[in-house]
């Protein structure tokens, strides 16, 4: 269990940090604890999400070009997660795996929140926002499976509901599903009312788990433009949905091509020694620059953790029934009108 990196993993160990987080440790001998809560750290960022804001989906097959909006195929059974061995010796692999107490709505990453030091030195862990995404995020995972190693993926909502079926490919591949909104609002916009601000979060996690055919993803979150109105840090912490800054932004939606990723990504790791790396399995060049980059953290000595949910996200049913409604219905017939109804009596 837990082990998709080839790596033994030793006794599982537990601690109970109070009224916040527990941090299950499946890993060697180590038990950590960590003090419940977070400090928000102002409003402007210097780790600036890239954008998708909302795209309108792919043509299948492609990575940018528009098209109509693609059929919602209904929901299916939950993907059951991957297990199979890793068949690359020298693979990346998992150095650890943490389980995540979200109770309060503990906050990571250090672009915002001070609190939960909780990694290592040579310690990384791999997000991706914006996604699912045809070509790119396939890309994103299958560089993960040739290194063995995983990452969370930060869904915006209406992409979940345009392309489930990559959605329930990254869940299948074991990694951690977490939630961007419904539509990459940025909600410190205060044109939204506190109740769009809220519906944006609760849709959002509502449709990844209506693409997951009812699978709740990890109460795992992160805001657009990584911007945080202080009311919706409150409301996620009642809602016990744990929130996602990063340490550092590999800023891979402003680069001109692969490279820049790895560079900027490897230079500030460098310097800082550990981190939650923020990436976009919904951007080209971030699909193109990973096998490389996950080959120079490998080379770099670092170790990737995996961040688990102790327990998934629990959806309002008002939203859920949102998206149903918002879905369309899958077309049973492709048939021409012509040829299905025909005028026989006048
Ligand atoms: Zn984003």
């Amino acid at each position: 269990m837990l082990i998709r990196g080839g790596k033994r993993l030793g006794r599982r160990q537990k601690a109970e940090a109070g009224p916040g987080i527990t941090v299950e440790i499946s890993e060697g001998k180590s038990t950590m604890r960590i003090a419940a809560g977070l400090i928000f750290a102002g409003a402007v960022s210097l780790c600036l999400s890239g954008a998708a804001w909302s795209q309108t989906p792919a043509a299948k097959g492609t990575a940018t070009s528009p098209a109509a909006a693609a059929p919602a195929p209904a929901p299916a059974a939950p993907p059951a997660p991957a297990k199979a061995a890793c068949a690359n010796p020298d693979a990346l692999g998992i150095g650890r795996v943490v389980e995540i107490d979200t109770t309060g709505g503990p906050g990571f990453g250090f672009e915002h929140f001070k609190q939960l030091d909780f990694l290592r030195d040579k310690e990384v862990v791999l997000t991706f926002d914006d996604g699912p995404w045809p070509v790119n995020t396939p890309s994103v995972l299958k560089s993960l499976a040739d290194e063995c190693t995983t990452g969370i993926f930060f869904i915006i909502g209406k992409h979940a509901t345009y392309y489930p079926e990559i959605l329930k490919q990254v869940a299948a591949a074991g990694h951690t599903v977490g939630s961007h909104t419904w539509s990459h609002a940025t909600l410190t916009n205060k044109k939204l009312t506190e109740d769009q601000r809220k519906e944006e979060i609760e849709k959002g996690f509502s449709a990844v788990k209506w693409a997951l055919g009812g699978a709740s993803p990890s109460p795992f979150f992160r805001f657009p433009a990584l911007q945080h109105p202080p009311e919706m840090v409150t409301y996620l912490g009642t809602r016990n949905i744990a929130m996602f800054s990063c340490d550092l932004d590999s800023f891979d939606f402003k680069a001109r091509n692969a490279q820049q990723v790895i560079d900027v990504t490897m230079n500030k790791l460098d310097k800082l020694g550990k981190g939650i790396i923020l990436m976009h399995d919904f951007h080209k060049h971030t699909a193109e620059a990973l096998p490389a980059l996950l080959r120079k953290l490998k080379a770099g000595g670092y170790k990737v953790v995996q961040m688990k949910a102790k327990a998934p996200v629990q959806t309002l049913p008002q939203y859920d029934e949102m998206i149903v409604k918002d879905v369309k219905l899958p077309t049973v017939s492709s048939r021409p009108v012509s040829s299905v109804v025909q005028t026989i009596s006048e």
